[in-house]
């Protein structure tokens, strides 16, 4: 298409923008053709006590307890956060530490429910009527449904749900990209449940009161983009667009979005809503249409469980909690020899320690890979020879190989200066570098070190607060004291003078 014309097309809002920098990937959609398949219930499922951006919940059941499907078992009165729900009816069985998804390999607290067989389900009220309810109301049972960002963010989903008169909400877009390798779940939910996700977007719509709508769907997905038109016709909506963007990663990540549909960028430090967007995922908004309409709290997820070494992959429903190592043998990967295993897509996944930790809102792939299918992981670092590269395919236009090097020398402040928290570890300066450096890692690396001096900082000035305060409070009695003696010396001869008298 002639480059006037494509400009033409971007400035009527018929073209998407594109965005700054990004690579193109092998897509290895393999399970993209595979329906959605129900995952048989463990016979023990592990809970964690944080499963989101924000505050750990605490659990609110007791050991022996009897719970249902539905029932709030862990939550906080933390205003970051997202509850745990029940995901079958059971026995609370353990609560104690158990080792999660997590690079570290360290744990959290979990409550174990062993299933008891039934389908004891609690539901909150089903809200069909939600159009003429106050927006605040809906807000707060998405809150207490547990619901997060289902892309892989898992922000709590309630928070993004303002109606800011400083900061109105004109554009509300339904991420489908779905743009890391292996991912097939959001094109599936498209596929199957395309109705579903379209009551959601207006449901989120009413909630912000947003004028447009945006469905955004990767062109490697045509059947999905005719699928979801077909829903908003059915549904009868105005105002809302289905648009095909070009395949490029990562077009999938909320600011890089933003910038191909809007085609402007979300200031550093900002959040969409400051110019004026939502963002949501096409799956997050099947759980809020369940939580309103339903009265469903979120307790399972679709996930892709692929890769070369999978020897059945599908895409599975799966009750939260589930053990990744049960999933795995449910589509024949019982022997893990030589096989490594992600939780996530290959790009910004993680390379999982053990496959005894559970399914979470965050699982939304799980690939079992031979080593020549992992890009890079084992190559030897070499160092660096300046091609710049890292830095033509980084979005956020950082400067990749300089960050990484203030990282390695630790000198966080200096990465800090250059933007480290903007970074959104997408994968595409590593995937590019001939010298197979881990930038990603050193990124980790640096953000993890400077939370660690920021946690270690706030705990000094508060202990240097209280200490301040203990001092002013003993030099308040010291002089107390010596009042009361001074007082006590001062009355003391005259009571003498007195007896004299
Ligand atoms: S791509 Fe790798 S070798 Fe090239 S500048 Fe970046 S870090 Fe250095
Ligand atoms: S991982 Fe960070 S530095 Fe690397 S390309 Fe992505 S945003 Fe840029």
């Amino acid at each position: 298409m002639p480059a006037l014309l494509k400009r033409l097309g971007q400035v009527l809002g018929w073209m998407p923008a594109g965005f700054f920098g990004g690579i193109e990937v092998p897509d290895r959609k393999l399970t993209a053709h595979e329906p959605i398949r129900e995952c048989p219930v463990p016979d023990v499922l592990i809970l964690p006590m944080k499963q989101h951006i924000g505050e750990q919940c605490h659990p609110c059941v007791h050991i022996g307890d009897h719970v249902l499907k539905g029932q709030k078992i862990a939550a906080t009165e933390g205003y970051m956060a997202a509850p745990v729900h029940a995901p079958v009816a059971g026995k609370v069985v353990k609560i104690e530490e158990h080792r999660i998804a997590h690079p570290s390999g360290l744990g959290l607290p979990c409550i174990f429910i062993e299933p008891d067989g039934s389908d004891g389900e609690h539901r909150y009220e089903p809200w069909a009527d939600w159009e003429t309810r106050d927006p605040a109301e809906l807000r707060e049972r998405v809150r207490e449904c547990g619901i997060v960002g289902l892309g892989g963010a898992v922000f709590p989903t309630f928070i993004k749900l303002v109606r800011d008169q400083h900061h109105p909400i004109n554009t509300l877009i339904l991420n489908g990209i779905e743009c890391e390798p292996y991912l097939t779940t959001d094109h599936r939910l498209m596929l199957e449940h395309a109705d579903e996700i379209v009551r959601g977007l207006s449901i989120l719509r009413y909630m912000v009161g947003a004028r447009e709508c945006v469905i955004a769907i990767e062109d490697n997905k045509q059947d999905a983009v005719e699928v979801m038109r077909q829903a908003v016709v059915r549904a009868s909506l105005t105002g809302v667009r289905v648009i095909a963007m070009p395949t490029r990663y990562p077009q999938g990540s909320e600011k890089q979005l933003i910038e191909s549909i809007t085609g402007k960028q979300v200031p550093a430090g900002k959040l969409p809503v400051h110019i004026g967007v939502l963002c949501q995922n096409v799956a997050t908004a099947r759980a809020v249409y369940h939580a309103i309409e339903h009265g469903r709290a979120l307790t399972e997820r679709v996930v892709t469980v692929s890769g070369e070494a999978m020897p059945r992959p599908g895409n599975l429903r799966i009750p939260f909690g589930a053990p990744v190592r049960f999933v795995l043998a449910q589509c024949g990967l019982e022997d893990l020899d030589g096989v490594h295993v992600l939780h996530g897509g290959p790009m910004m996944g993680e390379r999982l320690r053990s496959v005894d930790v559970p399914v979470v809102k965050a699982t939304n792939g799980l690939l079992a890979l031979h080593e020549e299918q992992i890009h890079g992981l084992n190559a030897e670092e070499q160092p660096c020879i300046h091609c710049g590269h890292c830095g033509e395919v980084c979005p956020i236009r950082l400067v990749p190989n300089l960050l990484a090097d203030h990282c390695r020398n630790d000198a966080f402040e200096r990465a800090e200066a250059y933007q480290l928290f903007d970074c959104i570890e997408c994968g595409c300066c590593s995937y590019v570098c001939p010298s197979s450096i881990p930038l990603v890692h050193y990124f980790r690396y640096g953000k993890g070190q400077l939370a660690q001096i920021r946690r270690a900082e706030t705990f000094a000035e508060e202990s240097r607060r209280r200490s301040e305060a203990r001092e002013r409070r003993l030099a308040r009695e010291r002089e107390a004291k010596q009042a009361r003696r001074r007082a006590r010396k001062a009355s003391t001869p005259a009571q003498a003078e007195d007896g004299e008298g």
